[in-house]
């Protein structure tokens, strides 16, 4: 990187646009950057990923420089990140660090670049049923718009958060909020966002790997199906033990003497009426509003879902459990003579099967995945001619990771990826106040690949010039590949 003295005190960086003055002892605009004695030094340390997996002698700081003699074959396999290496800019210059090592006897190179993205963002998973915004509802924070909430998945609402549209078409507040509320939930830090423009809105917070809080209140479980499913999934548990089951459900409730399960298992008719639009017998869509009651509805309590029983089926003394989806919430009711559900002592077994249902839930988190693609600095950074380490890609030539993750890279034109944020190491992510975020991505081929595709062959170095007491171990996320496991390679399928 090129370093330009303005004054006897201050430096320019040149690894973004910003092209920041240093002071001596200060940090540039992104706090990457400092001025250390007239050095232009990146703050935070290279992150090396220890993969245990292959581990047999120590590595780097629990071992002197004249201990290891670069051997991967006897000793682990250190995989060099992107984390901590630095940004290069503009586009043409060669990736910060570009590292050979051997691997089983295959020369493999890791290209690593602190990517700078201006076209990036967040897809969001929150497993809650509870209703936290309509389709297309604008997600604001700090009163911002930075996305909006998209099409709800089973059991799990989403967020689409970022992108070039808030980062650059809106105000320079606009791009400065999102780059931010992007930059924490990257790490993993906690985001308070505000969704839709009913009165009162929905708050939610979201941080990765933890229960979304919505409007005040922690969610616990995601639910264990829909309410058609659940009456699938349980029905032993009630015939024989009550006369009619509901699982009360946002989208699809369930009625077990009317579902093909009930049908299966001899439940007779029960003459009970479900106020909603009846899709197929014992599953009903739109039973109440979106709300943070039993299912997702808005309701607390589950008879404002019934209609009058039919008196010429249904007899005094039925026994009726309405049940979410989650089992959190059930009732216990015994028609009167009138045939009018009054709530009654719920029977063990009946209580046990709410329970049976909640233990079947699993814990409600948030997800939090980057989106990005590599653009020109990325691209040229790797090869003179970035078309070719698309095509490499695509070819399953060359591994992206991110931080060492590893990234579903998305079909059709591009390279553009997706990396759930808890894979990677922590405090991955960084920015410039372009705005734009700042995220590692690595690209892991064949040195023979790599030369073919036109890459800075002379800018590569041994893995064992990078020995230091400043570099940062971390250790391999036992779900994720090795990025430099042959498996990940065509090459390696086609001699199988
Ligand atoms: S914002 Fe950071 S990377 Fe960009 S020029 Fe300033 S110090 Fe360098």
């Amino acid at each position: 990187m090129a370093v330009e003295r303005v004054t006897p005190e201050k430096i320019r960086c040149d690894a973004c646009p910003v092209m920041c003055f240093i002071a001596e002892g200060k940090a540039g605009a992104c706090d990457r950057y400092a001025n250390h004695n007239g050095d232009l030094v990146r703050l935070d340390a290279l992150t090396i990923i220890e993969n245990t997996r292959h581990k047999l002698v120590p590595f780097l700081k629990d071992s002197s420089a004249e201990d290891w003699n670069g051997d991967i074959i006897q000793g682990n396999r250190p995989f060099v990140t992107a984390v901590g290496a630095g940004t290069t800019y503009p586009d043409y210059k060669p990736a910060p660090f570009i590292v050979s090592q051997e691997i089983d006897g295959i020369d493999m190179v890791t290209v690593v670049t602190e990517g700078i993205f201006s076209y990036c963002g967040v897809k969001v998973k929150i497993d809650t049923d509870r209703h936290i915004g309509h389709e297309r509802d604008v997600v604001r924070v700090g009163g911002e718009p930075v996305g909006h909430v998209m099409t709800s998945e089973y059991g799990s609402k989403m967020l689409s958060l970022g992108g070039v549209e808030h980062l650059t078409a809106g105000s320079k507040k606009e791009g400065r909020v999102t780059c931010d509320a992007l930059l924490r939930l990257c790490n993993r830090e906690p985001v308070e966002m505000v969704i839709g423009d009913e009165d009162p809105p929905t708050t939610v917070v979201v941080e990765a790997g933890k229960p979304p809080v919505v409007n005040g209140v922690e969610e616990k479980l995601m639910r264990v199906g829909c309410g058609s499913a659940t009456i699938g999934m349980f029905p032993k548990q009630w015939v024989g033990h009550v006369d009619e089951v509901v699982v009360v459900d946002d989208h699809i409730t369930g009625v077990l003497s009317e579902h093909q399960t009930g049908k299966m298992l001899d439940v007779p008719p029960t003459g009970i009426k479900i106020k909603g639009r009846r899709s197929t017998p014992g599953r009903y869509f739109q039973v109440a509003r979106p709300g943070t009651g039993w299912g997702g509805t808005d309701i607390e309590d589950p008879l404002t879902i019934l209609g009058p029983f039919n008196p010429k089926i249904a007899w005094p003394g039925l026994s009726l459990l309405m049940v979410s989806t989650t089992g959190e919430q059930y009732g216990y009711f015994e028609l009167d003579a009138d045939l009018v559900p009054r709530a009654a002592a719920i029977p063990a077994r009946l209580k046990d099967s709410a329970n049976l249902i909640a233990e079947n839930c699993e814990p409600s988190v948030c997800s939090v995945l980057f989106m990005g693609g590599a653009g020109g600095s990325l691209r040229a950074g790797v090869t003179e001619n970035p078309v070719r380490l698309t095509r490499s890609v695509k070819e399953s030539l060359t591994f992206v990771s991110c931080g060492g993750a590893e990234a579903y890279v998305w079909p059709g034109g591009g390279i553009t990826v997706m990396v759930d944020v808890i894979d990677m190491p922590t405090g991955s992510f960084g920015y410039v106040p372009t705005p734009a975020l700042v995220a590692p991505i690595e690209f892991t081929m064949r040195v023979a690949d790599y030369g073919t595709l036109g890459g800075h062959m002379t800018e590569i170095k041994q893995l064992s010039s990078l020995v230091s007491d400043d570099l940062r171990k971390v250790a391999q996320v036992e779900s994720q590949p090795d990025p430099m496991d042959r498996t990940n390679y065509r090459w390696a399928k086609e001699r199988r």
